[in-house]
Parts: C-alpha cells; sequence; structure tokens
C-alpha cells in the first residue's frame, strides 16, 4: 500500500500531462481515485498486480478515462455503412455549412436587427423566407427537433380538441418517442380511426363531429406494412379535411426535398408534392433525408403558421443560431440545386460500389503488408435513422477475421482515436466505406493494425 503514489504525485508526474490537457484536472483526479482505489481493493485480496510504476498506474487511469468518456463529443469514423447513423449523430453537415459556422459563429450576428432600418428585427424571417421557397409553402418555421415541432403543430390547431389518426399510424419512432404520447402531452384528444391495417376515407368521415380539431397523417417512417394494408392517400384526406374545415398536418419525418428515386432507392414523398396533394402543413427533421443540422421544419398554410408563430410555446423550443445558420446554408445548396454534390448524405448516397471497391482494395493492400487478411466482399449499406427501412445500396466490404474474439476487437476499434465504429457479423469485422470520408481512409489501416496487435 505504502509503494502506492499520491494522487497528487500523479497528476503532477509528466504521464498524465496530455490527459489533463484533454479531459481537465478535476476529470483526471477523479479517474485517478478510482483506479488507486481499485488497486488497494486487488492489495487488500492479494490479487497479483505486475507493478506499481508511476507509469503502469497513469496507463491505468487512461484507460480508465478513455472508457468512461469514450461517447463524449469526438469525431468517430463510420464504417457500418449506415448513413444516417441516429447514434452518431445522423447527417453530417456539408462544408458551405461548415464554413458559415465557422465565419458567423464566433462573431456577433444580425439574428435579431433589422439593419437597413436600426431596429429590432424579427428573429427567423429571412430562414422563414428560404424554408419557403425550398418547400413551395406559403411560409415555413423552424424549430429544435420535428418531435417539438409536432407538438407546437398540435397544441397552436387542434386547441384542445380532437385529433383524428389512423391505427396504423400510431407508432414509436426510435427511442421513445410515441406518437399517442405526444398527442396526449399536447393536450389533444386522440381519436383512433380504422384498424392496424386497413383505414378508410369513410372511416374518417364517420369519427368527424363538432369535438375534432384536426387530421394527422404519420408517416412510416421506420417500419414497412405488408399484404392487405390500405390507407387513404393525402387527396383523398385533404377533401374530407377541406369538407369539415380541418386542418390536414402530415408529419413526413424524413422530409426529403430531392426525389429518392434519382438516387436509386424507392420514391419517398418529397415535401413539395405533399404540400401539392392537399397537406396544410407538414413537418420533418432538419438531420434525416434533408441531410442538414438536427431541426423540425414546419411548412404550409400561412394562416395556420402564424398560429404557431405566436403560440408562447415557440419560445421554449426555438431553434438556436447556429443551427439555424447550419439550416439555412443547407437549404441554399438545394436553391442552388447543388444539394447532391454538397451534402455529405446525398454523395454517400451517390456512391458507387465500384467507387468504394477501388478504395476497399487500397486498404486491403495496407492491411495485408502488415500481416492482417482482407478479403473484399459484396454487401449492402443502409441509410439509416429510421428512414427507407428496407432500401439497401449495394456496396463492396472489406471482411476482416479477428484473431480473438470479434466482440473484443470491436470494442479496442470503438476505444482506438479517433474511434473506428464498425459492423460485426458472426466471426467478422466489415468495414463499409460508404460511410467513411475518404480523407479517413488513410488512418484505417493503422487503426486495424493497433487493435489487432492490442493484448487484452
Ligand atoms: C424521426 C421522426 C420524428 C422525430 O423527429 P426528430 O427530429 O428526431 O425529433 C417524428 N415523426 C416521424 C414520422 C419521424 O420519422
Amino acid at each position: 500500500m505504502r509503494q502506492l503514489p499520491a494522487i497528487e504525485t500523479l497528476l503532477e508526474s509528466t504521464f498524465l500531462s496530455s490527459a489533463i490537457a484533454r479531459y481537465s484536472r478535476p476529470l483526471v483526479t477523479e479517474a485517478a481515485r478510482h483506479t488507486l482505489a481499485a488497486l488497494r481493493h486487488d492489495i487488500r485480496r492479494n490479487q497479483p498486480i505486475p507493478t506499481l510504476s508511476m507509469d503502469f498506474i497513469a496507463q491505468m487511469i487512461i484507460q480508465h478515462l478513455s472508457e468512461e468518456w469514450a461517447g463524449f463529443a469526438q469525431p468517430v469514423i463510420n464504417a457500418t455503412g449506415i448513413i444516417l447513423h441516429t447514434n452518431l449523430g445522423r447527417a453530417p453537415l456539408s462544408d458551405p455549412a461548415l464554413k458559415a459556422l465557422n465565419a458567423i459563429g464566433g462573431r456577433y450576428l444580425s439574428l435579431e436587427s433589422n439593419l437597413s432600418e436600426g431596429t429590432r428585427g424579427v428573429r427567423t424571417l429571412e430562414l422563414r423566407r428560404l424554408l419557403s421557397v425550398a418547400c413551395h409553402a406559403e411560409d415555413a418555421l423552424a424549430v429544435n427537433n420535428n418531435a417539438a415541432a409536432m407538438l407546437l403543430v398540435l397544441i397552436a390547431l387542434a386547441g384542445g380538441k380532437e385529433a383524428l389518426i389512423s391505427r396504423g399510424e400510431l407508432v414509436q419512432i426510435g427511442n421513445g418517442f410515441r406518437i399517442p404520447e405526444i398527442l396526449e402531452q399536447s393536450g389533444v384528444i386522440l381519436r383512433e380511426v380504422g384498424t392496424t391495417n386497413q383505414t378508410s376515407a369513410r372511416d374518417y368521415e364517420k369519427c368527424i363531429s363538432e369535438r375534432t380539431g384536426l387530421i394527422v397523417k404519420v408517416h412510416q417512417s421506420n417500419f414497412v406494412q405488408k399484404g392487405f394494408v390500405s390507407s387513404p392517400s393525402i387527396e383523398e384526406l385533404a377533401a374530407i379535411a377541406g369538407k369539415g374545415q380541418l386542418p390536414l398536418v402530415y408529419d413526413m419525418g424524413n422530409g426529403a426535398l430531392l426525389d429518392t428515386a434519382h438516387f436509386g432507392l424507392e420514391h419517398e414523398p418529397t415535401v413539395m408534392e405533399s404540400l401539392r396533394a392537399g397537406a396544410d402543413v407538414v413537418c420533418f427533421s432538419g438531420d434525416k433525408l434533408l441531410g442538414g443540422p438536427q431541426a423540425g421544419i414546419i411548412a404550409g398554410k400561412r394562416e395556420f403558421i402564424r398560429l404557431m408563430l405566436n403560440h408562447p410555446l415557440l419560445r421554449v423550443i426555438r431553434l438556436d443560431k447556429l443551427s439555424a445558420i447550419a439550416l439555412a446554408t443547407t437549404i441554399k445548396s438545394y436553391l442552388d440545386k447543388n444539394a447532391a454534390l454538397e451534402l455529405p448524405l446525398w454523395q454517400m448516397i451517390r456512391l458507387k460500389k465500384e467507387e468504394i471497391r477501388s478504395r476497399a482494395s487500397t486498404i486491403a493492400q495496407q492491411l495485408k503488408t502488415q500481416n492482417i487478411a482482407a478479403t473484399i466482399q459484396d454487401g449492402v449499406s443502409l441509410v439509416g435513422g429510421g428512414t427507407l427501412p428496407e432500401q439497401e445500396l449495394p456496396t463492396t466490404l472489406i471482411c476482416l477475421s479477428p484473431p480473438r474474439a470479434v466482440d473484443k476487437i470491436a470494442r479496442r476499434l470503438r476505444l482506438s482515436s479517433p474511434p473506428l465504429v464498425a459492423r460485426v457479423e458472426k466471426d467478422a469485422v466489415l468495414i463499409d466505406l460508404r460511410t467513411v470520408f475518404p480523407d479517413q481512409d488513410a488512418l484505417l489501416p493503422g487503426i486495424i493494425a493497433a487493435a489487432w496487435a492490442q493484448k487484452d
């Protein structure tokens, strides 16, 4: 016990100086306390301990820190081939969006000032104009995320009355976002229509009364119903809503502004065609098929958007200034018809399996020089993020058979610097370069070789 160094001595040693620079002194102190306590525990139980050198203990502390803080906001190499990876931040931002953040984020900006009049301006006016033009909508606004958008739409438009929704659309999106629970939180009374697999226009009509506040349609973003399934189109619902003078709200989730069919995927309803088909208000995420920052976008008829702009809840869920800058720049890529070239989402969707194959072969060659056997095989990538659940993009995979348990190796890769997140299938680690930025390719052989060499 007496051989154990004091915490202060450890913290002053050069072994921990870079850890302190990275994690801050209080966090390293906490990790040092934890490690020393664990060592004391082992000593008391006469567990064998290889050495009590400062160097060895510092390595234990650094190991503990890297495990405790592995998840905290560091760039990760996504080799899963899942483009909108929910655990990895969904859509990466475009270069123009990053440039705009760099130019404006650290300075004052004309967020709420009318520069031509020298007065206080409306915070979101320009962004609203950009969104309206891009969506072909009378007006639009952006809030914190699509869940918040849904809440605002329901509270502002249904006003405590009933919302009609098909039983086939009472869905759960990701972890914990359930449409019926959002409806409940909004104070709107849920009125279920039809059945899980069959809901007709007539089913909606039968349920309309003076208590009805609106009709909601929710896109089945993350699952597919097959077989004996039908539900009315937006056009049919718009006709019913029109007759009852009710707003028709469509929670699209994805909010594509480009036609996914042009990229070899199934057609996903676009924002423009949903509005044209008669939805009064649509809402969707900023970081799904739009390929921008986290945001919830609401677009549609001016009279309804105005109700939301005047609602006190808007202040609670408003978009922050950095996301607003990134969203405006992302939308501008669409207006300039550069979205498919500039946004990482569409760049990755557009990648051909042959291009991926040639990059994969280069990496496999480099691995061979380090005596790591890698094979190349066909596979599929996914769009992910709860979008286009059954759509597979043909890709080329690097297939690695690790010397030890595949889970251990996958963990080693995740704890590398930078972390590498790969796919694990049976006894193999699979690397899909579709979601790896080409400038990260050169890092892969080194990270893999280090994980292969590590003994644990
Ligand atoms: C993803 C999704 C949401 C939630 O959007 P967030 O931006 O993650 O809050 C809501 N509705 C549908 C249909 C979705 O697909």
